[in-house]
C-alpha cells in the first residue's frame, strides 16, 4: 500500500518527472534536486485525497501498462522481447544540419519538425538543457525549428519531464510529447483519467532507453576538469556527430571534449537510478514510433554521420513515418529484424529477461513494487536458465533494501 508520497521515493521508485507536482500543484508538492543527484518530490502542504488518488493511478514510477492492440488487424507483428510493431527500419533526416547536430540521425528531430511545419500540432512538448545552468534539464515547450533543436539531443541526467504538462491540458492546444519510455507510460496512465490527453495530445514519441544517470554522473566531468558549474555555457552529452563528443564549454571561452565510450565506459559506470534497473518498458512499448541507436554491441565505433533505427509501433505512426519519408523528412533504409534489435541492445534483451526476478526479489523484502500490465515479462523469465533468474532476484533484493 502507498499511502503517502514519500512512500514511492522511500522505496527507490520515484523517476523525478514531476507529474505529481504537475496534478497537485507547486504549492503542494516540490521536485527538488538531491544531494545524490536526483530529482525528488517533496509534499509541502495538504492534499486531498482525491489528487492522491491521481497521483496513484498515473505515477509512471508505480503503473506500467503495455498498449491492447489486437494484433490480428493491420499487419502487426509481436517479439517476446520487443512487444508489438509495424515496421522496422534504418532512417535519418533528410535534413544535413538536423541529422548532425541531433542525438543520433535527428529522426525524433525531422518528427517535431515536420509535425509543426504541417500543422498537425501547435508545439512540441519535450526536454533540453537550461539556458541558465546548461548541465540541468527542463520541460520545454517548442514551437519553431530553431527551439526544437536547441539543447535537446539527448540528455543524460534527471530530467523534469512532466512537470508542466498540467498547464499544457489547460490551454487546450495541440501537442506532440517526445520523451523516455517512463513519460510516455505516464501520459497514457494519464489519458485514462484526463480526457484532454485524447483529444489534445496527437503523437506520442520515444527513445530507446538505457536509464537516466545521476547529476553526479555529470558532476565527475566537471570535477575531472577542474570547472565550476556556475561558469558553465555549455554542457552536451550527443550531438554534432553521432554520437558526438561530450562537450563542456565556460563563459569565459575554454573547452573541454570526451568521447562518448570514454566519459561513459559501460553500462555499471552510468550511475543510474534504482528505478531504472525494474524498468519493463525502456523500449517504448506505448509509442507511435521509437527512434534508436544501431551501433554494433551498442557500442559506437566512432563518430559518424548519424543513423536511427526505427519502431514503427502504430497505424497513426505508420501513417506519418510514411508521410515523413515521401515529403523528403526522412530517409528509409533498409528494414531489420528483431534479432538484429537484440544486436543493437544487448542490455536491453538482458534487462528486460530480468525484470520478473529482479520484481520478485523486491517482493520478497517486503518493499513495494510498481504494477506492472501486458508487458510479458513473467512469460520472458520463463525461458532464462534458473540460474540466471536467481541472480536477478538476488540482485534485487540487495540494491532495494
Ligand atoms: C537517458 C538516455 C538513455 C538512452 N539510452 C539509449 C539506449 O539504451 N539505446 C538507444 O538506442 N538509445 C538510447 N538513448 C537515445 C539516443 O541517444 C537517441 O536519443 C535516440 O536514438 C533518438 O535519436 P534522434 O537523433 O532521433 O534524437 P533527436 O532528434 O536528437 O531527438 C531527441 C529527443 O529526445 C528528447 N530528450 C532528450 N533527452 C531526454 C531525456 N532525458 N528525457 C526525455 N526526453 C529527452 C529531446 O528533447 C528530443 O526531443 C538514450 C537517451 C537518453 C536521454
Ligand atoms: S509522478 Fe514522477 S516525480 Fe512524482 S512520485 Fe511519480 S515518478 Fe516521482
Ligand atoms: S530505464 Fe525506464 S524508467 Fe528509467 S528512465 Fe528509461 S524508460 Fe524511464
Amino acid at each position: 500500500m502507498i499511502n503517502k508520497l514519500s512512500d514511492i521515493v522511500e522505496n527507490k521508485l520515484c523517476l523525478g518527472c514531476g507529474l505529481c507536482q504537475s496534478i497537485a500543484g507547486k504549492d503542494k508538492i516540490k521536485v527538488t534536486m538531491t544531494k545524490k543527484g536526483s530529482l525528488e518530490p517533496r509534499q509541502i502542504n495538504y492534499i486531498n485525497k482525491k489528487t492522491f488518488n491521481k497521483i496513484l493511478s498515473t505515477c509512471p514510477g508505480i503503473l506500467i501498462r503495455g498498449p491492447k492492440t489486437n494484433l490480428k488487424n493491420n499487419n502487426f507483428k509481436e517479439d517476446l522481447i520487443w512487444g508489438k510493431y509495424l515496421d522496422l527500419f534504418y532512417s535519418y533526416s533528410k535534413n544535413p544540419l538536423i541529422r548532425y547536430t541531433s542525438s543520433t540521425g535527428g529522426v525524433l528531430n525531422a518528427i517535431a519538425i515536420y509535425l509543426l511545419k504541417s500543422k498537425q500540432v501547435d508545439c512540441i512538448i519535450h526536454t533540453a538543457a537550461s539556458k541558465n545552468r546548461p548541465m540541468r534539464n527542463i520541460f520545454k515547450i517548442s514551437y519553431t525549428k530553431k527551439e526544437i533543436i536547441d539543447g535537446t539531443s539527448s540528455r543524460y541526467g534527471p530530467s523534469p519531464t512532466l512537470e508542466k504538462i498540467n498547464d499544457i491540458l489547460n490551454k487546450n492546444i495541440n501537442f506532440a510529447y517526445i520523451g523516455k519510455p517512463c513519460d510516455i507510460s505516464a501520459i497514457k496512465n494519464l489519458e485514462k483519467i484526463d480526457s484532454r490527453v485524447k483529444k489534445n495530445c496527437k503523437f506520442l514519441l520515444s527513445i530507446v532507453c538505457g536509464g537516466i544517470p545521476s547529476l553526479t554522473k555529470s558532476k565527475e566531468a566537471l570535477k575531472k576538469n577542474k570547472i565550476k558549474e556556475k561558469d558553465l555555457s555549455l554542457f552536451r552529452y550527443r550531438g554534432h556527430g553521432n554520437p558526438g563528443d561530450l562537450t563542456i564549454e565556460t563563459k569565459n571561452n575554454k573547452r573541454f571534449l570526451e568521447g562518448y565510450n570514454e566519459f561513459w565506459e559501460d553500462e555499471n559506470n552510468w550511475q543510474v537510478l534504482e528505478r531504472c534497473k525494474i524498468c519493463p518498458d525502456a523500449i517504448g512499448e506505448s509509442a507511435d514510433i521509437v527512434a534508436l541507436d544501431v551501433w554494433p554491441n551498442a557500442i559506437p565505433s566512432g563518430n559518424d554521420k548519424g543513423f536511427n533505427g526505427i519502431i514503427v509501433r502504430t497505424l497513426k505512426g505508420k501513417k506519418l513515418v510514411n508521410k515523413l519519408i515521401k515529403d523528403n523528412y526522412l530517409f528509409k533504409g533498409k528494414k531489420f529484424s528483431c534479432r538484429d534489435m537484440d544486436f543493437f541492445q544487448p542490455h536491453q534483451v538482458n534487462k528486460k529477461k530480468s525484470i520478473y526476478y529482479r520484481i520478485q526479489g523486491i517482493k520478497s523484502i517486503n518493499k513495494l513494487v510498481p504494477k506492472i500490465y501486458d508487458l510479458r515479462i513473467k512469460k520472458i523469465s520463463k525461458k532464462n536458465k534458473k540460474e540466471f533468474n536467481k541472480k536477478e532476484f538476488l540482485g534485487a533484493q540487495k540494491r532495494f533494501l
